[in-house]
């Protein structure tokens, strides 16, 4: 599919308007929605979380019971010892998707995190946001392999990848596949890296939540501790349990 989109979309954006023009100069309108839609088959897999067109995402995991896998991502930040602890006394163990520069700057954070039994992955050096999605392989293959470098350094090894708000080009399952490393998307997420309403966030979590879901949310926020202890409290409520999956067991369907 890959390799399709990215052999329609350099054809399409470059020969046939070229050569439509060239040959029948008044139909640049159609040049110019072939252009469109060569740029739209790329950009709409980038841009879009968990879009499978440039190569597996992972969204579930597969399981005979009610569980679920909590990721929190962006850490570690300074509400990390009360997150541990409340995810300890919730007796809950989580994934952290990491930024590679604050696992530099706290790596006893990172070593805590894997001391209390969860398990920490790579979520890129410095979270490029806003261009993430349009980088060259030389930064894309930086950002992953920094990342990978510093959790080394607090002896995790890098098996998983979350793209900087889920997106990602033509150049990151490549990247990924060279080094063994298997990129994991969501199935469920809340927001909750906006606002500061608890309740809102359990409401638009929870709901979808079913056994085998991914649930994706953040630290360093003033209200994330208080935002995991809903969410988690609320899905045990209805009988999940939280488990952090091997990766033979991730799905790319719900
Ligand atoms: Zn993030």
């Amino acid at each position: 599919m890959r390799t399709l989109i990215l052999a329609f979309a350099l054809g399409a954006s470059l020969i046939v308007p070229i050569l439509l023009l060239l040959m029948f100069p008044p139909w640049w309108p159609i040049a110019i929605g072939v252009l469109a839609l060569a740029h739209g088959l790329v950009l709409w897999p980038t841009l879009r979380p968990n879009s499978q067109w440039l190569g597996p995402v992972m969204t579930s995991f597969e399981t005979d019971s009610n569980e679920v896998w909590l990721t929190i991502d962006d850490g570690p930040t300074d509400d990390t010892p009360a997150l541990l602890d409340a995810l300890d006394a919730l007796g809950v163990k989580a994934t952290f998707f990491v930024k590679g520069v604050l696992v530099e700057q706290r790596p006893d954070f990172v070593s805590a995190m894997l001391a209390r039994g969860h398990s920490v992955e790579n979520h890129s050096q410095t979270h490029p946001s806003g261009a993430f999605w349009c980088l060259p392989p030389s930064s894309v293959a930086w950002q992953i392999d920094q990342c990978s470098a510093a959790l080394e350094m607090v002896g995790a090894r890098s098996r998983l990848f979350r793209a900087p708000v889920g997106m990602k080009n033509p150049f990151v399952h490549p990247i990924l596949t060279r080094r063994g490393i298997t990129i994991v998307g969501w199935s469920v997420r809340g927001f909750d890296s906006f606002g500061d309403d608890v309740q809102r966030v359990v409401q638009r979590i929870v709901p979808r939540v079913r056994s085998g879901s991914i649930v994706v949310m953040h630290q360093g926020r003033g209200f994330s501790v208080a935002c995991v202890t809903g969410v988690v409290r609320a899905l045990q409520a209805k009988g999940y349990s939280f488990v952090v999956p091997v990766p033979e067991r991730l799905k790319t369907k719900r």
